[in-house]
């Protein structure tokens, strides 16, 4: 870890807890420097936040499900959401997406994912092209041979023509097959020649770049352009995007593709996406898990938030400190309390954010016992330090750092609830009552 800390010349400050916290400061993350494109109302690229995107899952022909299903994504945080434009029907259902969403009030940037077809889509039905905010093309799925590049480029000048962004999506699952094939010949023909899967990764790479420079050739700017070129295992992914971010400027969309369900899901896209982000690689990201079966579709843009939330990247929702517990705390009452305040926070939400800006930056921690409690607890916001097994039963709470009272008893839980939502009113009052002031 050398090089992590500044040299410690002296140990003769540590015995204060503040001195301890200053140590814990934050290692800042440098994003990227990359182009800006503009989708809808929204910005991606290094001079703005990483932001969060989803795709529905519901027949595009079914403007009523679909505008139902974008709401809900919207509504839990997503900032750009995708649709499948894969027939006529489903080109002819987006004026009608738009509309249904207009009437709910909902403005938020629709992508179109377009394969095989898109090139005819967008020019049959200029509704669709012209509503769209940004146009997803797999250079993978646009044709073979002299038709891969005639699609394309009608494509291209589908965008020119309306003025949208596109994402270059590459996917290893439908990777240009022309592309990888003569790679792998060229690659043959060399004195030393590489092992198929590094020709692959190297092909990846290569059909994100080459597809960006052909659409530069038709016209198109590369603050139009955004790339990705997603795989589905997480090594993979890494050594795919550090190419990429070395070799252009492009902005990025980040993604682990296929990454299958629930934990599985969440911790692989996890692993990959933070290793990136933390490298200051990515301008936007998606996690494409697949939903159990009748469960909401939002659970992808929740792990994307906590993704950023987790970095310190973006701040989404008030977070709970709590630690695992051990052999010194055999009761459940700090699971209970910590499973409490987390449902608490989260139903609070909503109104905390329009009432209480910043409150979704506050940490509260709920520690099982003596040993890391007090200090975990002074570390937080507010955080209150459990009795462990044999300790007496008392819960001291502590306060931006400072102990504050100690509660005890059956009404515990609830105690310790009112302080967090008296800490909230009066923190985040005065951040509010500031705002508007500076704001007149
Ligand atoms: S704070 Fe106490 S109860 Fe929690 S994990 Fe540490 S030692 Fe165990």
């Amino acid at each position: 870890m050398a090089g992590t800390f500044s040299p410690v010349k002296s140990s003769k400050n540590l015995h204060t807890d503040k001195a301890i916290q200053r140590l814990m400061s934050k290692a800042a993350i440098v994003r990227r420097k990359t182009r800006q494109v503009q989708v809808g109302d929204k910005y991606i690229g290094s001079d703005h936040a990483v932001l969060v995107q989803s795709m529905t899952n519901t027949p595009t022909e079914d403007p009523a499900a679909t505008a139902e299903q974008i709401i809900d994504l919207y509504n839990a945080g997503s900032e750009i959401v995708r649709i499948t434009v894969n027939t006529r029907e489903a080109a002819k259902a987006v004026p009608e997406i738009v509309k249904l969403l207009e009437k709910q009030g909902v403005s938020v940037p629709l992508v179109g994912d377009f394969h095989y077809n898109g090139h005819l889509l967008l020019s049959d039905f200029p509704d669709c092209a012209r509503l769209l905010a940004k146009y997803r093309i797999n250079p993978g799925n646009v044709g073979r041979g002299e038709k891969h590049d005639d699609n394309f480029k009608q494509m291209i000048d589908a965008a020119i023509k309306w003025s949208k962004p596109v994402r270059i999506g590459v996917n290893w699952g439908s990777l240009d097959q022309d592309l990888l094939a003569s790679m792998m010949d060229e690659n043959a023909a060399s004195k030393e020649p590489l092992d198929g899967h590094a020709v692959l990764i190297e092909a990846i790479v290569e059909s994100a770049l080459s597809s960006a420079r052909l659409a530069n050739s038709y016209g198109l700017s590369n603050d139009k352009i955004i790339l990705s070129a997603k795989v589905s295992e997480v090594p993979d992914l890494i050594t795919v995007y550090r190419k990429l971010a070395k070799k252009c400027d492009l902005a990025l969309h980040l993604g682990l593709t296929e990454a299958g369900m629930g934990m599985k899901g969440t911790v692989s896209s996890a692993a990959a996406l933070s290793i990136l982000l933390f490298e200051g690689i990515g301008d936007t990201i998606r996690v494409s898990l697949t939903p159990q079966p009748g469960a909401p579709r939002i659970e992808e843009v929740q792990v994307c938030q906590q993704i950023l939330q987790s970095l310190d990247i973006r701040s989404f929702k008030p977070q709970v400190t709590a630690c695992p517990g051990c052999g010194r705390t055999t009761s459940t009452v700090f699971q209970e309390l910590a499973r409490d305040i987390e449902a608490h926070l989260t139903q609070k939400r909503a109104h905390w954010q329009k009432s209480y800006p910043g409150v979704e930056t506050m940490k509260v921690a709920v520690m099982g016992c003596i040993v890391n409690g007090p200090g975990e607890s002074k570390h937080a916001d507010i955080g209150i330090s459990l009795p462990g097994t044999g300790e007496e039963p008392r819960a001291p709470v502590y306060v931006d750092g400072q102990y504050k009272t100690t509660l005890s008893g059956s009404t515990l839980a609830q105690d310790f609830i009112n302080l967090v939502e008296n800490y909230v009113v009066q923190k985040y009052s005065t951040v509010q009552a500031n705002t508007i002031h500076k704001a007149d």
